[in-house]
């Protein structure tokens, strides 16, 4: 099954992305991790992206179609992705669409979730994540069980996003209007389009959307 998952910075898209992972056992391909997995590297790439990205711009259509493509051709891709990040500008979300006729697959859900524009600063000013495995928490809404330990693998490190501050996720939020709401009525008009509310409890959420995952498309 090939998922997308759109919405706003905060609308806890890795989150729910993540879970959705586990049920369908197909890879949840997070450009943002992506990405910041490429400013690691000190490569030239790498310096560039990260500084894009700490700016709160989107990074070039042409590096991210190129990323995406490499990733969905490989191995356990066969059965399936989720994409979380991925498209976000209608050049991008072409792209994919050329390519997913080029492997002979299409696009079975395009999720959206539906968040109220005044809960996104705080949403995204409380998170924060496991420095070993990843795992994502927030400091109001999901707490590790135990203080100071990941419930997933015990890592004792955490870590914020360096993009999460007040004025560049404002900047993200202008680029999300401008740049990826566009890409609503485009799966609108495919009848690919399925809304989640995204301001329910997380496990409620998750819900929502394995009730739409267990269907078969429209
Ligand atoms: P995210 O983790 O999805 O919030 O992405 C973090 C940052 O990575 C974004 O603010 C962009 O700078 C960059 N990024 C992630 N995905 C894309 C994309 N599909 N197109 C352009 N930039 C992206």
């Amino acid at each position: 099954m090939n998922i997308i998952f759109l919405g706003p910075p905060g609308a806890g898209k890795g989150t729910q992305a993540a879970y959705l992972e586990d049920k369908l056992g197909v890879p949840k391909l997070s450009t943002g991790d992506m990405l910041r997995e490429a400013t690691q590297s000190g490569s030239k790439l790498g310096q560039h992206v990260k500084q894009v990205m700490e700016a709160g711009q989107l990074v070039a259509d042409d590096i991210m179609i190129d990323l995406i493509r490499d990733r969905i051709r490989q191995q356990d891709c066969a059965d399936g992705f989720i994409l979380d990040g991925f498209p976000r500008t209608m050049a991008q979300a072409e792209a994919l669409d050329e390519m997913l006729t080029q492997e002979r697959v299409a696009i079975d859900h395009v999720l959206k979730l539906e968040v109220n524009a005044d809960a996104l600063v705080e949403r995204i000013s409380g998170r924060f994540a496991c420095g070993d495995c990843g795992e994502g928490y927030h400091d109001m809404h999901k707490k590790p069980t135990q203080e100071g330990v990941c419930d997933r693998c015990g890592g004792t490190e955490f870590t914020r996003r360096a993009d999460d501050s007040a004025e560049t996720v404002r900047k993200r939020l202008d680029g999300y209007r401008e740049m990826t709401a566009p890409l609503m009525p485009y799966y609108e008009s495919k009848a690919l389009l399925r809304h989640v509310d995204g301001m329910l409890p997380i496990a409620e959420v998750t819900s929502q959307i394995n009730q739409i995952v267990g269907k078969k498309a429209a």
